[in-house]
């Protein structure tokens, strides 16, 4: 089985309130072996956490082994104070507080650096997201310090110009990427980042009613399309299901995450060939 290269072992796929809720008298191990369990039920030998604000993706680490799973966390998250990110991580003012949450990621163990450097998907509207991106000066310096840190920088971003941006200053990977151009797309591919581009949190929201159907099937399929081309462009595609998100449960949204992939690349072959080596190439960077 492949490996899951974007989850939140903080989130259970059902209610994120809740889910947070079970650490707020500290740390509890109980929901995170479950979700460690379930990665091992699926075959999932290795897990990459986008991160969290609680210190959950970090307990996980420390009992990966036990379930087989060699897992990797930037321990929390990275935004710019009053941009989104709160939920996943710590916020920055100026760079030298970015630079004190690098190197505090780095006295916590973190594998690598995450960066938040756009708003989240407006699930009720085609082509909306819940705020611009930051400037493509501020993502590059981002990806500069964490960098000449000695990490490689896994990048939330939505948006052409936003995944643009990072895409230039050299993230190491990008992730959810939604809404890319043709000349974004061909940048991917020019390039060695590797697109995670999440389809499950999308394509597991059809049918259930808590948004507008056609805003949420337009949605998927621009992105299932889009995956479609960054593959017959040769672009490096990773596998990862967001994990965590609505409707998308540790272990079962790898394996929804590759169904719809399957259906994106049409060649299965091209496909398994691709996430192979985005897989070998993240597990040697972060
Ligand atoms: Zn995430």
């Amino acid at each position: 089985m492949f490996g899951e290269c974007h989850a939140h072992l903080i989130m259970d796929g059902k209610n994120y309130k809740e889910a947070v809720a079970r650490h707020k008298d500290g740390m509890a191990d109980a929901p995170i072996r479950a979700g460690l369990a379930a990665w091992q039920e699926a075959g999932v030998t290795f897990v990459r956490d986008g991160g969290d604000a609680k210190g959950v993706s970090r307990r996980a680490r420390e009992l990966a082994a036990e379930y087989g799973i060699d897992y990797r966390t930037p321990v929390f998250a990275i935004h710019k104070r009053g941009h989104y990110g709160g939920i996943v991580g710590r916020s920055f003012d100026d760079w030298r507080d970015y630079r004190e949450l690098v190197g505090e990621v780095k006295r916590q163990g973190g594998s690598f650096v995450k960066i938040m450097v756009s708003g989240i998907m407006d699930f009720g509207r085609f082509g909306a997201l819940s705020e611009p991106g930051l400037e493509p000066e501020e993502i590059r310096v981002m990806i500069e310090i964490a960098h000449q840190a000695g990490f490689a920088v896994m990048v939330h971003a939505n948006g052409a110009d936003t995944v643009s941006a990072a895409v230039s200053a050299g993230a190491d990977t990008v992730e959810h990427g939604n809404y890319l151009t043709d000349d974004v797309l061909r940048q991917l591919a020019g390039s060695e980042t590797i697109w995670i581009p999440t389809l499950a949190p999308t394509g597991n929201l059809r049918g259930c009613g808590r948004f507008p159907e056609e805003a949420v099937e337009a949605i998927f399929q621009s992105q299932m399309e889009n995956v479609g081309k960054a593959l017959s462009l040769g672009a490096h595609v990773g596998l990862g299901s967001d994990a965590g998100a609505y409707l998308v449960p540790h272990g079962q949204g790898l394996l929804d995450e590759y169904a719809y992939m399957r259906e994106a690349a049409g060649d299965e072959a091209v496909l398994q060939k691709a996430v192979g080596e985005a897989e070998a190439r993240i597990k040697a960077l972060f």
